[in-house]
Order: structure tokens, then sequence, then C-alpha cells
């Protein structure tokens, strides 16, 4: 069992929030113990169900302080409680490039080449794959990201596909996040790229329905790069391995160069390709949508397409500001992403939400601070077709991170949630837990040392460069 003690808010979705100064009253000015009980209902300090439920994965966990009877408690004394973060969009095998010179500041023509050249340098291979996503998953549960979608684009001709997603997986398993991982594709042999898809799932979600394995902590969806890199016949057979296994469909649409090789190649509008080749459904979510009409946002809502904001990759790439406000007023789900290590040299969520905040209002009607972080829990879960993410409602999955607003930066914030996003911009969670284990304490990997994982990465890059 796990107490969360003393928090004063708690945020359980985008409509609720529990503690000082919410509408439930007086008697939850303070709010006491949250509890996370095994599986049965328990009651906080004012006499409500409790918010979430333990996962099932806990029971296998063998560490003393999560098999100990006596329930672990988390001071969260001066802290805001909400859901974990949901990063919807990220490329964790690029957390090994980042600010790689050359990629900054260069139009996609350039970067595309660059990115590719330094990946055949280094070699992709499963060791990569794990030291990168080690690196990745860390920075993100660090952020307060505790469940990250990694869509791997990167699959040399010859390269162990089954190796570098187990590698992934296992990384990600090992820190106690949740992992979705993207079989992606980007100019793939289209029944190389089928194949592969089908022996990763095999290989990691052999039983699972949905593509997500019983514990919760490992999902595979697909997704082509974009139609400006990848075929019709790419797409089909994709969505054939999709819709054979129950897998999430995944894929780019709408940055710059891709609006603009689509009606190049095909002249055509990315969308009317997407809806075409039968990618508009409501299992598919598109990441990035800058440049998206009027028309087109209409036909999103209509198809019931999710999407992923990413404006921490969109601005500094030059794509453009998806019109977020837009889309949602149309219906669309929203979530948020960083992308990768690329084009965006952090994995930090928050921070990027804080970017969707400010340059709303450049593109449309500004967006409120309790909007965007349910964009960056509910919104980005519900994308992967995960409701039982992104909210702390009865049932869910035990995701949520703990942040102490109590110093100096938060001093003066009359709204604590909105000052989450507002003040204090990097901040990091003090706490983080995912399916009721805690995963962060303190700021604190509990079970790894981050300057570890990281001097790991560093020393595989040097001694590939200097083979
Ligand atoms: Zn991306």
């Amino acid at each position: 069992m796990l107490i969360i003690r003393d928090a004063f808010r708690t945020v359980i979705d985008a409509g609720t929030e529990l503690g000082e100064g919410t509408p439930t009253g007086p008697r939850d000015l303070r709010l006491t113990d949250v509890v996370l009980p095994d599986g049965d209902a328990a009651t906080d300090s004012a006499g409500r169900r409790d918010a979430v439920r333990r996962d099932a994965a806990d029971d296998e966990r063998t560490d003393d302080e999560q098999s100990d009877d006596a329930p672990t408690t988390l001071d969260a004394s001066g802290c805001i409680v909400t859901p974990g973060l949901v990063n919807a969009h990220h490329h964790l095998l690029q957390s090994a490039f980042r600010t790689l010179p050359g990629t900054r500041g260069v139009a996609m023509h350039e970067w595309l080449p660059r990115m590719a050249a330094e990946y055949a340098a280094i070699g992709i291979d499963p060791e990569l794959a794990r030291a990168s996503a080690l690196v990745g998953v860390a920075e993100g549960l660090l952020d307060g990201v505790t469940t990250v979608a990694d869509h791997h684009l990167t699959w040399p001709a010859g390269s162990d596909d089954v190796g570098i997603a187990r590698a992934t997986a296992a990384a990600a398993r090992e820190l106690g996040g949740r992992l979705a991982f993207v079989r992606g594709s980007a100019r793939d042999d289209p029944e190389q790229a089928a194949a592969s898809a089908d022996a990763i799932a095999d290989a990691l979600v052999p039983d699972g329905p949905n593509g997500i394995t019983a514990d919760g902590l490992l999902q595979l969806a697909v997704g082509p790069a974009g139609v400006h890199s990848d075929s019709a016949e790419t797409f089909r057979l994709l969505g054939e391995v999709a819709s054979r296994r129950g897998l999430r469909r995944r894929t780019q649409a709408n940055e710059q160069v891709d609006v603009a090789i689509a009606l190049e190649k095909y002249g055509r509008r990315p969308i009317e390709l997407l809806d075409e080749w039968g990618w508009l459904a409501d299992d598919v979510t598109l990441a990035h949508l800058c440049a998206v009409t009027d028309a087109e946002i209409a036909l999103l809502a209509e198809r019931g397409v999710t999407a992923t904001h990413a404006p921490g990759c969109d601005l500094p790439m030059g794509w453009g500001i998806a019109p977020v406000a837009a889309l949602l007023a149309a219906g669309v789900v929203v979530g948020l992403g960083t992308s990768g290590g690329g084009s965006n040299d952090a994995g930090h969520l928050l921070a990027d939400a804080r970017l969707a905040m400010q340059v709303a209002p450049l593109v449309g009607p500004p967006i409120e601070a309790r909007r965007i972080l349910s964009m960056a829990t509910e919104g980005s879960s519900l994308g992967l077709g995960r409701p039982e993410l992104g909210t702390l409602r009865p049932g869910s999955g035990a995701d949520l991170c703990v942040w102490d607003v109590s110093g100096v930066a938060d001093a003066g914030v009359a709204d604590p949630v909105a000052g989450l996003l507002w003040a204090s911009p990097g901040r990091r969670p003090k706490h983080v837990v995912v399916g009721g284990r805690v995963v962060v304490r303190d700021y604190r990997l509990v079970d790894h040392d981050e300057h570890a994982l990281a001097a790991d990465l560093t020393t595989l890059l040097a001694s590939r460069r200097a083979a």
C-alpha cells in the first residue's frame, strides 16, 4: 500500500480537483492520505473513495519497499499531485544524437541526411537502443513522464529488429516506466516493415490483447513516418498488422516537408492521402499537424482521429504551430509529445506543455493551463487507447507525480495548478509513481543512478566514434 500524505491539492482529471481552495469544501482544506490500496476501495481523510488502484504488476515485484506489508509513505506536504504525464510522441533513439552539428537551424532536406549519416556512423543495434532508451526513459521519469510512446523509425537493412525492440522495452521495464513502442518505418521496404512488426509483436506482446502486456507496462503500435516518406503500400501493410492484432496506428502529418512532398509527389495534401489510404480513423493518432486547414480539422474530428501536439519540435524545426485550440474546439482529442532528441533536445513534457500554452495565442485563442495539462495526461493516453492512464479516477493505473510548489519559484502564485505550467520552468517532480510503485523519490531514480546511465551512453558513443 502506498500513502501519499499531506498533498494540499490533487488533480484527479481536468474537471476534478481535491483539496485546499476547491469546491469540495473546507474539510478538504488539507487533503491527507490519498491512498492507493491493494485493489479494494479505501478512503482518504475526507471519506471519499480512493482515486486509483494498485497495478497488478506490483504483485510480482520483490524489492523490500514494495513487498513489505507496511504502507509506503510519500511526503507530499507543500505539493500538488497530478496524474503521471504521458509523452505521446518521442524518438528515444535520438537521445543519443542531441545538438548534432549540422542538424540545428537547417531545413528538413538537410536534417534527414545528416541524421542518417550519423546513424550509419554510430551503428543502430540493440546495444545503442538500450543505452539511448535508458537515458530517454530515465529523463522522462525524472521529469514526470510515466508513459512514453517511442516512435522508432530507424531500421537499417539487416538490423536486429526484434533485438532493438526488446532492448528498448527492457530498458523501460528496468526503470519502471510504461512504454508504447511504435514499430515505425521511414522508407523501409513495405513487406519487410510488416514482417518485422509481426515478429516484434510475437516477441514482445504475444498474448496481450491490443498489443498490451498483462501488466500494462508495455504496448506495441505501428506507424509509418508519414506520407512524405512511406508509400501507400507501407501504410496498407502496417495497417493490416494493426487490425489483425488490435494495435493502435500512429503517424506524423503536416510538418511543412510532409505537405510539400505530398503535393509534389501526389498533387494532394497529406490528410487527403491518409483518408484515401484508410488512415483517418479512431485508432489513429497524428503527430505534429502544423498547417491544417479548417476543412481538414473538420474531417479529422468526423473520423475520430486523435492528435499529438509537439511544439518543442515544431517550433525549432520551423514547421509552425499546430492550431490546437481549433482542433479542440472541433472535438479532436489532442495529446502532447516532445518528439525526439534530433529536433527537441529534451524529453521534458511539462516544459513543452508550458511552451504549448505560451505559443497558443499566436495561432488562435489562448488555451488554459489546466486544458494543456489534461492534454499532457488524458489527451495523450486516449490517443494510445489507454483510458486507464492519464487520470487519477477510480480504476486508473496509479501513475502519478508529486510536485513541490513550496519554493520561491512558486511563491506568490495564486492558482497552484495553473502555476505548475506558468511558474518554475523546467521543474521536476519530487516523487513519481508508476502502477503504484515509487520510481522517483526525492528527485532521484529509486533503483538507478542517472549519472551512471548518462555515462554509459557517453562511453558507448565515444567507443563507436573511435572505432
Ligand atoms: Zn516526430
